[in-house]
Order: structure tokens, then C-alpha cells, then sequence
């Protein structure tokens, strides 16, 4: 009889002992995190103070489309390439004379773009715009926050037909204002 009361009070405590014991092993890693985090407050492995932090993405990572639009020929091979249809292009040649001046490695440009609009509504992010692009000017850039209240804020324009002088032969410049995409 009384070696079932010690028994049972072995028993009691030694349960208390192994759950409090397993607490402290759970907790091993969320303790070293917060000692981490409490000697450097800017400690990476915790997480970041987004957005005024951020991570730096992989190298290759395909984010929103970029177009350097002044180093752009626009031979269509890009909005041929997509498979979603989402690279919309006006284009026309340049009349005989007019001088449409040079891509930055010196090729001359010879047809007019007087909208280059890509549509990220319907993007897949797929690349294949950029990797057919012969003046590499279109480019996946490492921007992944561009979160917006409207669709309009993801159709992005590129062309600059302010820049020809002579005006549209039946292009039909985009209708709807969306700002201008910049790289990130
Ligand atoms: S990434 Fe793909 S889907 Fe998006 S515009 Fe380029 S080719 Fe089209
Ligand atoms: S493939 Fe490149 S150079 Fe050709 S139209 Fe597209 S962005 Fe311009």
C-alpha cells in the first residue's frame, strides 16, 4: 500500500519534469532567435521590417517587365514570342530621310513605336520577351511589390511619340493614361 502511494507521487512529478522538459526543448530555437534578435535588432535570420526592408530576390528572378525604350528597334519580336498576347505594339517606318537617331550601341533605329504597351494583367512571367529581344532593352527587372487598387496600374506604356515628329499613320496611341514603368 504504501509503496503505491510513492509510486503514484513518482509518477506525478515525473510527468511534471518531462512536460516542463519539453517545453524547454520546443522553445530551444525561438529563445536562440529572440537572444539573436534582442543583441541585433536588425538580425536577418528573424525577418525583415518590410518595406522599409527588404530581401534581395535570386539572381535571375523575373519581376516586372522593364522596356529602355531608347534602345528598343522595335522589331516585334518580342509581341510575336508572347504566348499570352500581352505586348500590344504600334509600329511604323520611319519616313524616307527621318532621322530617328541611334540605340546606344550605335544601331540605327528605323521604325517608329508609337505604342509599346505590355499588359501584366495577362503576364505569365514566362521571359520569353526578353530573351528573344536582339538589343537585350527589354528586361525582367528584380521588382515583386508592385500591389495596385486598379488593373490600369498594371498596364504599362513605353512608347514616347512625343519624341516623332510627324504624327501616327492610323496607330491608335493607348487610351488610358498608366504610369510610366521604371526599372526596380
Ligand atoms: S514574360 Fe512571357 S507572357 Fe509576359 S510579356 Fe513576356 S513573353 Fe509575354
Ligand atoms: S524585341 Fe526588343 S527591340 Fe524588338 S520590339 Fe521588343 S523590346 Fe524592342
Amino acid at each position: 500500500m504504501h509503496g503505491d502511494w510513492v509510486c503514484g507521487v513518482y509518477e506525478y512529478f515525473k510527468a511534471i519534469f518531462l512536460g516542463i522538459w519539453s517545453t524547454l526543448v520546443g522553445m530551444r530555437i525561438t529563445m536562440a532567435r529572440f537572444f539573436d534578435y534582442v543583441k541585433d535588432p536588425l538580425y536577418q535570420g528573424v525577418t525583415v521590417q518590410y518595406p522599409t526592408e527588404r530581401w534581395k530576390v535570386a539572381e535571375g528572378y523575373r519581376g516586372m517587365l522593364f522596356n529602355d525604350i531608347d534602345d528598343c528597334i522595335v522589331c516585334s519580336q518580342c509581341a510575336n514570342e508572347c504566348p499570352a498576347d500581352c505586348i500590344i505594339i504600334d509600329a511604323e517606318k520611319a519616313a524616307k530621310g527621318e532621322d530617328l537617331g541611334k540605340t546606344s550601341n550605335g544601331t540605327p533605329k528605323k521604325i517608329k513605336a508609337w505604342r509599346f504597351d505590355i499588359d501584366l494583367n495577362h503576364c505569365l512571367y514566362c521571359g520569353l520577351c526578353t530573351e528573344v529581344c536582339p538589343t537585350e532593352c527589354l528586361i525582367m527587372t528584380d521588382a515583386y511589390d508592385y500591389a495596385t487598387y486598379s488593373r490600369d496600374g498594371l498596364y504599362l506604356l513605353f512608347a514616347r511619340p512625343e519624341k516623332y515628329t510627324t504624327a501616327p499613320a492610323g496607330a491608335s496611341p493607348a487610351a488610358s493614361p498608366a504610369p510610366e514603368a521604371k526599372p526596380a
